[in-house]
């Protein structure tokens, strides 16, 4: 008997740890990385991208609504997770606004901080990215590509994360002419096993899908294209020549090989030994760069993250100035 879902579980554990809930389905959160800029810190590593991360604007159309329940995720798993949205969906009109509205509301408490420059304040105020990636996966909105083309509209570049089992959405996208800025797909897995021993998918036939996503990246002509891999040791850091071969299918512009973090709710299905290093993601990186004949061009340490760059890409062309200085920042 399949669950039929009109509502939002655990609406006040949300409130607490964060969360704006926007229409029926919808929500914003402040990242840790934009408190970091306005408290004078650096930007997250999305940067290497032109990302300003005081003016990003973290949401979601599909909270709590995935076809996954990967063991490194962060963020709680109801049990109705999967569950059919029964709803009415809201359109992005119905939901951008308030969502920027909440965006302000929650910065509010940074006004009055003397620490806070106020140039970085009033900027945080006008947001100019989205990032779709706060929870859930967002393809299973039926909307996305309304939502983006509206961001774009704003004048906003947007950031979709996917964990791409929704081919069909991602084409809709390209037929639609709602290409994300950036385009990631996450790749949780060398093969079928692994994949399933990872992200234990919540649907039947989730690998065969995610492949057909992947010989769909290249057709994304207005996207830079990003395959980031989460790693967790004693799960998925292993077999890189397979990674290899999925990679040279998607052709992205980069390769993101990300340390799994132990925080959240994570900390409770997985043991901390199963965070990698950086070192780890290093030599994982020195070994799939060779295969993939990518070039490693930066590191972030505090992400525990490798970037690895297509050389011929004309993203890698439009952003290695930029990747530089931030490897130097003496060279600002
Ligand atoms: S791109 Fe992601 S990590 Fe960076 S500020 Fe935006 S939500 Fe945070």
């Amino acid at each position: 008997m399949v669950t039929v879902r009109t509502y939002i579980d655990d609406v006040d554990r949300l409130r607490k740890s964060g969360y704006r809930i926007v229409g029926r389905h919808s929500a914003v959160k402040i990242c840790h990385w934009t408190k970091n800029v306005l408290r004078g810190g650096k930007h997250c590593y999305k940067s290497w991208y032109g990302v300003e991360s005081h003016r990003c604007l973290q949401m979601t159309p599909s909270l709590q609504y995935c076809n996954m329940m990967c063991i490194f995720c962060w963020r709680f798993h109801t049990i109705n997770r999967i569950a059919p949205y029964e709803g009415e969906w809201d359109y992005p009109e119905e939901i951008f606004d308030k969502l920027i509205l909440e965006q302000r509301q929650l910065l509010s408490g940074f006004k009055g901080n003397p620490a806070v420059d106020k140039k970085l304040f009033k900027e945080a105020l006008e947001p100019n990215n989205i990032a779709i990636s706060l929870d859930g996966e967002p393809t299973l909105y039926p909307y996305l590509a309304d939502l983006i083309k509206l961001a774009h509209n704003r004048g906003m570049t947007t950031f979709l994360v996917t964990n791409a089992t929704m081919p069909e959405r991602l084409k809709k996208l390209i037929d639609e002419d709602a290409q994300p800025t950036n385009l990631y797909i996450s790749l949780y897995g060398p093969d079928l096993e692994t994949h399933i021993r990872t992200c234990r998918p919540l649907i039947r036939n989730s690998w065969v899908r995610l492949n057909e996503s992947l010989r769909l990246m290249p057709s994304f002509d207005k996207s830079r294209k990003v395959i980031r891999l989460t790693l967790v040791k004693g799960y998925n850091m292993k077999d890189v020549e397979k990674y290899a071969e999925l990679i040279k299918i998607a052709r992205p512009d980069y390769v993101e090989c990300k340390a799994y973090m132990h925080v959240g709710e994570s900390q409770k299905r997985l043991p901390r030994e199963a965070m990698p290093s950086m070192n780890d993601i290093v030599d994982f990186s020195r070994k799939l760069s060779t295969l993939i004949n990518y070039k490693i061009v930066s590191n972030d340490v505090a992400s525990r993250v490798s970037l690895l760059a297509d050389e011929s890409s004309l993203y890698y062309l439009l952003d290695s100035d930029r990747i530089a200085r931030r490897n130097h920042p003496t060279l600002l």
